[in-house]
């Protein structure tokens, strides 16, 4: 065992502060990363405030995340010491239920995530990214294309395989008109890739001076969604929309523009449930869906599309010290588009 420094929040109500946190030795098939860049999911503040509840306190957040390996165990393979590395929102699994054997290890019962789930080795909970040095099977560690700025990598590990797995899952391709509504993180990235996939794509946004940014990062239309006589223009017409958003919204606006079979799925994880009026699915055999980021295979895959399309998440680089600012600025919709913690700053405290 070992400590590091992180950032933890104590209660729902308490900001995340300095403290030290043990990280387990390595065993056989673990790798140690020196964290360089750390990602802020709107998941992290949602955990933090304990929105979704089942949070354990202290909360090290932080699932986005990109470093160096400055360790390796007897058995690691695919690592040595001085090579990128990345972890996402999981560090295990069983690796044997029907779920993990077909690289879906999001949905195994027994998931460990990046943070807040059982630490089998250490006891408590797992914590996450905003600290030094972590400590995971290889197994649960990505490859970093070495072509991409870092800072811009780190988002991808959540924001990047929530957005396109389910694109992917969709069939989004050249020919298919996309929606995707909230331009925060999730959202821009789901832009970038619906783009890069040939789609036509339209978003939605509640800030009318994201247009620009919203066109410059891939749509083709952009929609003021409070605007309703702009939103009927599309009413009936979209194959699939991406609905990244944070808080409770009429989810019935965007059912409505559907055409027939088309669907609509929520990677945004609202604390309040939304209310869906039967007619706007039966209306036009519509279906609603839910996705949970993306295993490890298709995240591999993810980051490897984006070295060879040079996609990165647009960042705005910020001091740990800043962090509570930034989930302040987060609930004000003011983020472009994703903030990230240059986790040297972590290192003078
Ligand atoms: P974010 O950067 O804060 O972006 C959310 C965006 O939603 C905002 O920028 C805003 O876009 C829009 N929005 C916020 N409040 C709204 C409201 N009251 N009404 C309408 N639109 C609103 O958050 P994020 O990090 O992208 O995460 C988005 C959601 O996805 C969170 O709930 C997060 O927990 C969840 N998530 C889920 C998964 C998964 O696996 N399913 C993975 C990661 C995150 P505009 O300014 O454009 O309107
Ligand atoms: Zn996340």
């Amino acid at each position: 065992m070992y400590n590091t420094k992180a950032y933890a929040a104590v209660s729902a109500t308490s900001p995340l502060s300095s403290t030290t946190i043990d990280r387990r030795d390595l065993t056989e098939h673990d790798v140690q990363i020196e964290i360089l860049f750390c990602g802020v999911c709107h998941s992290d503040l949602h955990s933090v405030r304990n929105e979704w509840g089942g949070t354990v306190y202290p909360i090290v957040p932080g699932h986005e995340i990109v470093g160096r390996v400055t360790e390796v165990g007897s058995a690691v393979t695919k690592y040595k010491p001085g090579d990128l590395a990345a972890i996402g929102c999981m560090v295990d699994s069983d690796l044997t239920c029907p779920h993990c054997k077909v690289g879906l290890e999001q949905f195994c019962q027994n998931v460990i995530l990046t943070y807040n789930s059982p630490d089998k080795h250490l006891g408590g909970v797992t914590y996450g990214g905003y600290s030094n040095s972590i400590v995971a099977d290889e197994r649960f560690v990505l490859r970093v294309p070495d072509n991409l700025d870092l800072a811009g990598v780190a988002p991808l590990l959540c924001a990047g395989i929530t957005t396109y797995s389910p694109l992917r899952h969709w069939g989004v391709t050249e020919g298919k008109k996309v929606g995707v509504v909230g331009l925060g993180g999730l959202g821009h990235m789901a832009v970038k890739f619906a783009h890069a996939f040939g789609a036509h794509v339209v978003v939605f946004t509640t800030s009318p001076d994201k247009t620009e940014d919203a066109l410059r990062l891939g749509a083709d239309e952009v929609v003021v969604s409070r605007n309703a006589e702009e939103m009927q223009k599309h009413a009936g017409s979209f194959d699939f929309i991406l609905d990244t958003v944070s808080a409770k919204h009429d989810i019935n606006a965007y059912l409505n523009l559907l055409r027939l079979d088309g669907n609509i799925t929520l990677v945004g994880a609202p604390e309040k449930p939304l209310d869906v009026a039967a007619f706007s699915l039966i209306m036009a055999r519509r279906s609603l869906s839910g996705s949970s980021i993306g295993g490890i295979a298709e995240t591999q895959e993810m980051l490897d599309f984006c070295g060879k399309h040079n996609i990165t998440a647009d960042v705005e680089v910020v001091p740990i010290q800043k962090v509570n600012e930034a989930y302040e600025r987060l609930l004000k919709s003011d983020v472009k588009y994703r903030f990230v913690i240059d986790m040297a700053s972590l290192k003078s405290e």
